[in-house]
């Protein structure tokens, strides 16, 4: 666990020095990786140091929390094993019996576990349109609700929910609310400054942005007995990051700001050109001001929308699919937030019961040149349609 105290300096300063830290024995500008599992315990028995044993705990880990709790202005961070495990981990510090709210439209994965496994933990689930205030109203009931849960945008209509109303309905009904703020990045949009209490990323997309970690990451804005109960749940469950995805974590996070900004330019510009295409029925991007969430999204994100767009191709699921088969420079592949342009048939994966229209692309902006983007893309969709 690592506080941050308010910069002096910018974020995207602090960020590309990955806060400075200087290795005290050698001096080197980058730390190094902290393998050891186990520390020497003092003569007269303490540990002064603070470090213990490897499962609660590590140097490593704690340079890239220190940077996570920068980022998103927060009082503490922790990272995790996986995003699933982080997102997990906030559900586990709950009590068996507690009501929780979430959105019908969210990352699969977790909507799954909630569906299935947050069941034999007692947790009462309402699935409800968390884009919708007065539904959320509704939903969250007083002394009932413990956690709501926000994914915004989301996957993989890239909705929005007014994280600032929905703070206010949860905490008058005396519940905590988390945001899986992970498409949004910690560039565009602070959840915690409008009003959250837990901010979750899987660190393995944009934080990370090189698809080469599976890492997760919580932010709080208090040190209260639930995130107390959270930071046990990490301990008890072995859920820390290594110590050397910990290390990559942190490289790739030295360039976080240029990477979402250049990302984002990318995606809104592949929004703006497919929204006059012949093949493109509709394109799903909140920048865009026919998406249904966009006044709330340009309240909240600021300075960009983020890497994330989905495209509905004229000619239904196989022209979809075929379009998909057809791009050479694209990588048709599951996941986002990487350097590289991802796209992906989303309903294939999400198989039975997902509420994604079959004939949705989903497309992960990478930092790529956009008019190779475009072009791919566009030739992929006339030989999908025999043109
Ligand atoms: C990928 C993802 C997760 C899960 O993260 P993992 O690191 O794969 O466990 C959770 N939420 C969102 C929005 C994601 O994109």
């Amino acid at each position: 666990m690592s506080s941050s105290k308010t910069p002096r300096w910018s974020k995207r300063t602090l960020t590309a020095q990955a806060l400075g830290h200087v290795e005290p024995t050698t001096h080197a500008v980058v730390s190094p990786i902290h393998v050891a599992t186990t520390y020497i315990r003092d003569p007269d028995n303490q540990y002064t140091t603070g470090y213990v044993y490897g499962r609660p705990d590590n140097a490593t880990v704690r340079e890239a929390e220190a940077v996570i709790a920068m980022w998103e202005e927060a009082e503490a961070a922790l990272v995790f094993s996986s995003g699933m495990s982080a997102a997990t981990a906030v559900f586990l510090a709950l009590a068996p019996g507690d009501h929780v709210v979430a959105p019908t439209v969210m990352y699969w994965a977790l909507r799954n576990w909630l569906l299935t496994e947050a069941k034999h933990w007692g947790l009462v689930v309402d699935f409800v349109d968390t884009s919708d205030v007065d539904a959320m109203r509704k939903a969250v009931q007083p002394g009932r609700t413990k956690l709501v849960w926000l994914e915004t945008p989301s996957n993989p209509l890239w909705s929005i929910s007014d994280i600032q109303a929905i703070a206010g309905i949860a905490h008058g009904a005396g519940a905590k609310l988390g945001v899986d703020s992970t498409v949004a990045t910690p560039v565009f949009t602070r959840p915690l400054a409008l009003g959250a209490d837990i901010v979750m990323h899987a660190a393995t997309k944009s934080l990370n942005g090189h698809s080469d970690v599976i890492a997760g990451a919580l932010a709080t804005g208090k040190q209260d007995a639930f995130w107390n109960r959270i930071v046990a749940n990490r301990r008890n469950l072995g859920a820390i990051l290594g110590p050397f995805e910990a290390f990559l974590l942190i490289r790739g996070m030295r360039t976080l700001d240029l990477r979402a900004r250049a990302a984002a330019a990318n995606a809104a510009e592949l929004a703006q050109r497919f929204s006059n295409h012949a093949h493109v029925a509709a394109v799903l991007y909140p920048g865009l001001k026919t998406h249904p969430g966009h006044d709330i999204a340009a309240r909240q994100m600021q300075g960009g929308f983020g890497a994330m767009l989905s495209i509905r191709v004229r000619g239904g699921e196989a022209t979809a699919v075929a379009t998909a088969a057809g791009v050479t420079l694209w990588k048709r592949a599951t996941s986002l937030g990487g350097v590289e342009s991802l796209i992906e048939h989303r309903a294939s994966i999400e198989g039975a019961g997902s509420p994604c229209p079959p004939d949705l692309l989903r497309l992960s902006a990478g930092i790529e040149d956009v008019e190779d983007l475009y072009a791919d893309l566009d030739q992929a969709l006339r030989r999908a349609h025999g043109g």
